[in-house]
């Protein structure tokens, strides 16, 4: 049950710049000495962990990282400025291999990290370096060395920091579906999620979530019955969790649906009950206005939303919602606090 983000990528470093064959011309002085400068060198191609970083996803849009390379040297023993490195910002759990040879060539996991995915080539020396006293006039320099060049595969683990949980046929596929790129089986009876399936949730201005939708939870579930226990195990690993209601049958039985699946999580243990949740009423097209405030009022607090996956409406302020409270969970984890913060709707 896991899923692998995947991008291939091309990195090529600067070449160094050219060494310059260069003579001192002064007035008076018919033969001067050598004063060729040395080539800059190239830029590197160096990848940094960027712990705000969650998917591969960017790198669908940029495939290619070229660094640039060295300026020739020039006379008067002026060398040529180097180029600059290339940094490229990859997510923690990031492992790169070698296209070429399948071989892994790194792990990148902590933040701050940094690898040299491709060294710039060295600049050439110019030929005042190879002034000697039997050699006073070289006519030769150094060309640049050329800069490394590679086909590198990343993989990441995604790991789900949304999930989406409820009783089977609340709307989960339909909403994850909507809200992402993933395309989970979408049908009108329970338990069609045979497996958990993930989405990279994009908003706004270059941010993005992962989340996933979870088979359906049954009564029962912590005993092994059903695809509960698998989906608790996933559940486990999630930062905040998003209870999905269907609000089209009214507030007891979106309250009951609730209850139920609130109880399943503290039955199976592990802290479940105590991550951060929030409220999805789902299918309120199907409401009239009035019977929309009633099904909220069932849920009273901050971090309950109406939302209809099937018209998309209310989908924008749930995902800013869930946005941030990633980012407090994560924040909260950052801080060593053992204990995440708790909400409750309608404690
Ligand atoms: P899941 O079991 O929680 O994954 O539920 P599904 O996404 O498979 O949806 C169950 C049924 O509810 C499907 O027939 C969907 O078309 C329907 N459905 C889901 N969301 C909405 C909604 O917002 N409005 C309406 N009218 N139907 C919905
Ligand atoms: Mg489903």
């Amino acid at each position: 049950m896991d899923f692998v983000d995947q991008a291939s990528i091309h990195v090529k470093a600067g070449d160094g710049g050219a060494g310059c064959v260069s003579f001192r011309r002064e007035r008076y002085v018919p033969k001067g000495g050598p004063d060729g400068g040395d080539g800059g060198d190239g830029g590197s191609v160096v990848f940094r962990v960027d712990p705000g970083l969650n998917t591969l996803q960017p790198f669908r849009y940029r495939r290619r990282f070229f660094a640039p390379r060295g300026a020739p040297g020039r006379g008067k023993n002026q060398h040529g400025k180097s180029g600059a490195d290339l940094v490229v910002r990859v997510p923690p759990g990031t492992v790169v291999i070698d296209e070429a040879t399948g071989l892994v060539l790194r792990d990148l996991t902590r933040p701050g990290e940094t690898w040299v995915a491709a060294r710039g080539g060295r600049g050439g020396r110019g030929n005042a370096r190879f002034a000697t006293a039997t050699r006073q006039a070289p006519r030769y320099a150094q060309p640049g060395l050329p800069g490394e060049e590679r086909r590198l595969r990343l993989e990441l683990k995604l790991l789900a920091e949304v999930g989406l949980v409820g009783l089977p046929n609340a709307g989960k596929s339909t909403l994850l579906s909507r809200i992402s790129a993933a395309r989970p089986k979408v049908a009108a009876y329970p338990f069609t999620t045979l497996r958990p399936c993930l989405g990279v949730v994009t908003l706004p201005g270059g941010r993005s979530l992962v989340a996933a939708d979870i088979p359906g939870l049954i009564e029962g579930a912590h005993r092994g019955l059903g695809m509960g226990l698998d989906f608790l195990r996933h559940v486990e690993r999630t930062r905040v969790l998003l209870h999905v209601m269907d609000a089209s049958e009214g507030p007891e039985a979106a309250r009951r649906a609730y209850e139920t699946v609130r109880a399943e999580m503290a039955a199976y243990g592990a802290g479940l009950d105590r991550k951060p949740g929030m409220v999805a009423l789902n299918k309120v097209d199907l409401l009239a206005p009035a019977d929309r405030e009633a099904v909220k009022g069932a849920f009273a607090g901050e971090g309950t939303f109406l939302v209809s996956a099937a018209t998309g409406e209310g989908l924008p302020g749930l995902l800013e919602a869930l946005y941030a409270e990633v980012a407090r969970a994560e924040a909260a984890r950052g801080e060593g606090a053992g204990e995440e913060a708790v909400w409750k709707p309608g404690a």
